[in-house]
């Protein structure tokens, strides 16, 4: 019924399009009588003129042609998902992602059993926003069945059909709700799918920690997720996320002070903002969401705070701990107590300490455990002991001393009786 084709996208003005590689792939696709057109996010985001990160591609052709295809074109195809109908077409190393057009048999709110399917707009009815759900072939010629166009334009982020169907078929569609309308979305959020998403909120403790995890660090790096989060919370949305009280106030003043010093998202140091301090719930969510160990670590450490780190330190004082802590933890823990202190995104006094965490290279500790054991000791502990004391001398008195000292200092420290 709303099969308008009335906006083009020009292949010469976007570079995804006519680029080598993207053509490639198309007339492999399209040789012999296939159909292929490219969908989701490349399409949406062009439409708005924004960057297009990875372009995916939906084809009527079943997955084993799609494979059979791309490997006498000599292009690369990875079967990466071929149960549920996606190949992986590689060329001059640039991936896209070559899905066969489906349609739900099953759903059970996590996973979908699919059925391979032949429809165009069977494949959109399964897709989960209208203005995800555009169609473009290799000429720019959108298809568009559920009004993706006019929402887009109006800036709507609408499920395709009921809410509370799409919500119930998979609950991850809360999250993307959320998602979508803070990066692309303005104004309020879809009545309906609010609701929707309120009244099914439960259903999101049966995703895996993994699929939570990713959406909700997609939408906090969005550049300003607080209206979204703030209709989370009053839906009680955010409670089935995140353990504790949520900081949200906190989050705000990370914002401004990112806002204020030109400094980009960073989704893991938006989420630690946003729990309670001490350490206790990032580690909880840690495990619910299935974090790395390197994201873990960097959460925990930025909730458990730094005492000694405040907008009174001294410059000297600054760079010892920024040596002990790390750039990253000790850039972290002022932009976090920054914002815990209320002060003002352009205080001068934390200021200061960010710039010190971006400008200044720690030197390096030129002594090893070479030079102890030069002196006669055997390999153990002692070395590491005396390798220490040394270090802390040199990072006392502020990096100040070269090679030779600190070899001075060694050699008076061995002599030292031991206990
Ligand atoms: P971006 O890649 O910029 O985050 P995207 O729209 O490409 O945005 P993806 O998560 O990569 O989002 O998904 C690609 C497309 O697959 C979507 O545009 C949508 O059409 C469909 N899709 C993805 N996940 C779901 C889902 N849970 N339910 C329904 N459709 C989905
Ligand atoms: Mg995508």
């Amino acid at each position: 019924m709303n099969d308008q084709s009335n906006k083009r996208l020009d292949p010469n003005r976007n570079r995804w399009m006519s680029e080598p590689a993207t053509q490639s792939v198309m007339r492999a696709l399209h040789a012999d009588g296939g159909e292929a057109r490219f969908v989701g996010g490349a399409v949406r985001n062009a439409l708005l003129g924004e960057p297009v990160g990875d372009v995916d591609i939906a084809t009527s052709l079943t997955p084993d042609e799609v494979m059979a295809r791309l490997t006498r074109a000599g292009l690369g195809a990875v079967p990466t998902g071929i149960a549920h109908g996606t190949v992986t077409a590689v060329c001059n190393g640039k991936p896209f992602e070559v899905t066969t057009l489906r349609r739900d048999v099953e759903t059970d709110g996590r996973h979908a059993v699919i059925a391979f399917a032949t429809d165009w707009r069977e494949d959109a009815a399964r897709r989960d926003f209208t203005i995800n759900a555009l169609y473009a072939d290799e000429n720019g010629t959108i298809t568009d069945y559920f009004g993706g166009l006019q929402d887009l334009a109006a800036r709507r982020v609408r499920f395709v059909g009921d809410p509370r169907l799409r919500i119930r078929e998979d609950y991850l569609r809360i999250l993307r709700l959320f998602r979508f309308h803070a990066w692309y979305g303005t104004g309020e959020i879809d009545e309906a799918a609010l609701a929707a998403s309120a009244a099914g909120k439960s259903g999101l403790q049966r995703l895996s920690g993994e699929r939570v995890q990713k959406e909700l660090l997609r939408l906090l790096e969005a550049k300003d997720p607080m209206a979204v989060l703030r209709a989370m919370q009053d839906s009680g949305i955010l409670a089935e996320l995140l353990p504790g009280d949520s900081q949200l106030q906190r989050l705000a003043r990370l914002i401004a002070i990112e806002n204020a010093n030109a400094i980009a998202p960073d989704a893991p140091l938006r989420l630690a903002a946003l729990l309670p301090d001490g350490g206790v719930v990032a580690r909880v969510l840690a495990g619910r969401l299935k974090l790395s160990n390197a994201l873990r670590g960097r959460i925990v450490e930025a909730t458990e705070k730094d005492d000694r780190i405040a907008a009174s330190l001294d410059e000297a004082d600054a760079r010892k701990l920024l040596y002990r802590l790390g750039t990253e933890r000790f850039r972290d823990c002022v932009l976090l107590q920054w914002a815990a202190a209320g002060a003002d995104a352009g205080d001068v006094a934390w200021r200061r300490l960010l710039r010190l965490a971006e400008d200044w290279t720690a030197p390096i500790f030129t002594l090893d455990g070479n030079d102890v054991m030069a002196l006669g000791f055997e390999e153990g502990q002692e070395v590491g002991v005396l390798l220490r004391e040394i270090e802390q001398r040199w990072v006392a008195g502020d990096f100040a001393a070269g090679r030779p000292q600190l070899l001075e200092w060694l050699a008076h420290a061995a002599k030292k009786p031991r206990g």
